[in-house]
């Protein structure tokens, strides 16, 4: 089985803490104890306030990639695979492993890639079922969406749409049948989101990048109707509760779902005036919001509750509206340095896993 540990748990919002190795001899947090992170006393504010202290669903350190898979990410992947809407998020500052946890390197496959040969191998195990998988690649800078897969100048001309009922235009979808089709796919993402940049560092800490695998699927049977490619239906119905996402075509009910693997934006306060501008302002408004609609659906699912969630107020929770709406499985993995340097941001980002939890 293919089944991870967190596969089914009740909670909606798996909440982790990845800690980069450092470099320095002193690291500023102490995580000897296992889901635990806090504070070395000397490196606090204040002798007079105790030093924070946090817990969380799991606490990683280390520059494996597969341990990290197999704790915050299988369980989703297999999750949308069997039909639930699954939504995987990096969230740090800049540096501090988020692009290493979701993409990986060749030595060290992240998240991203080690999702997808696990999304073939549940297609080679399941022979009584079909599949259709489709990808997009899209990128969210200064609250424009920018379709990845496109070439830059089309897309810059023309920025993807979100339409009332969700439904993005234009989009491009590309269907995919082997793992060597995904990995085609995202790098021709990749060097279109290169392409598209003059500063191609300074942009990629400041956008964020979403990566969306659509997933249709239906029992095999003897006749063949229709495939329900050609439109688009990723996610956008309005999801049922309580169950995978289910509809009639030519008397079988496929079933759909989406997983998305999302590279945030630096979550680091802006520094400098340059800094200060447009940009760090959208960004810290866009992890704002989707710290609150997170935290409100993870506490509208605990105490059964139906406060409002504010989606609309970015782009990026807006994108992901019919995603995170129902029965979405979410984990966030925030990357963390430990260095002391690095204490003020690396709180604050302990502070929004916490938020969220
Ligand atoms: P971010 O995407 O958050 O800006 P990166 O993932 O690009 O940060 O990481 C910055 C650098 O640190 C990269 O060179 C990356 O390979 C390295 N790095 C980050 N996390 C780890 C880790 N857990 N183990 C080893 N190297 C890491
Ligand atoms: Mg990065």
């Amino acid at each position: 089985t293919i089944l991870g540990p967190n596969y089914g748990k009740e909670d909606k919002v798996l909440v982790s803490i990845r800690i980069r190795p450092t470099t320095s001899a002193h690291p500023a947090w102490d995580h000897s104890a296992q889901r635990t992170i806090k504070l070395f006393p000397q490196y606090a504010k204040s002798t007079a306030t105790t030093p924070p202290e946090f817990n969380f669903d799991e606490v990683i350190t280390g520059s494996e990639n597969r341990p990290v898979y197999n704790a915050v990410a299988r369980g989703h992947v297999c999750a949308a695979m069997d039909g639930y809407n699954s939504i995987i998020f990096a969230y740090g500052q800049t540096a501090s492993g988020k692009t290493f946890t979701l993409s990986g390197t060749e030595d060290q496959p992240g998240i991203i890639p080690r999702a997808m040969k696990d999304v073939f191998g549940y297609i080679r195990r399941t022979p009584t079922r079909e599949y259709l998988l489709r990808c997009s690649y899209l990128e969210i800078y200064n609250e424009t969406i920018y379709d990845l897969l496109a070439p830059p100048s089309m897309s810059a001309a023309q920025p993807v749409q979100i339409q009332g009922s969700g439904i993005l235009v234009p989009l491009r979808e590309e269907v995919v049948t082997s793992l060597k089709s995904v990995k085609e796919v995202l790098e021709r993402g990749e060097r279109n989101r290169r392409t598209a940049s003059t500063d191609w560092n300074e942009r990629s800490s400041r956008s964020h990048s979403v990566f969306r695998l659509v997933v249709e699927s239906r029992e095999r049977g003897e006749k063949r109707s229709e495939t329900p490619s050609g439109r688009q239906t990723p996610g956008t119905r309005p999801p049922t509760p309580g169950g995978p996402r289910l509809q009639t075509i030519g008397g079988r009910s496929v079933q759909t779902s989406v997983l998305s693997l999302i590279d945030l934006a630096g979550s680091e306060k802006a520094t400098s005036d340059k800094e200060r501008t447009r940009e760090g302002k959208y960004i810290n408004t866009s992890l704002l919001t989707l710290g609150s609609v997170i935290g409100t659906l993870a506490e509208n699912a605990a105490k059964n509750k139906n406060d409002h969630v504010p989606y609309r107020n970015s782009k990026l929770t807006r994108l992901l509206q019919p995603s995170l709406s129902g029965d979405a499985r979410i984990s966030v993995i925030c990357t963390i340095n430990p260095d002391a340097t690095a204490v003020a941001e690396s709180t604050s980002t302990l502070l929004f896993a916490q938020r969220i939890k």
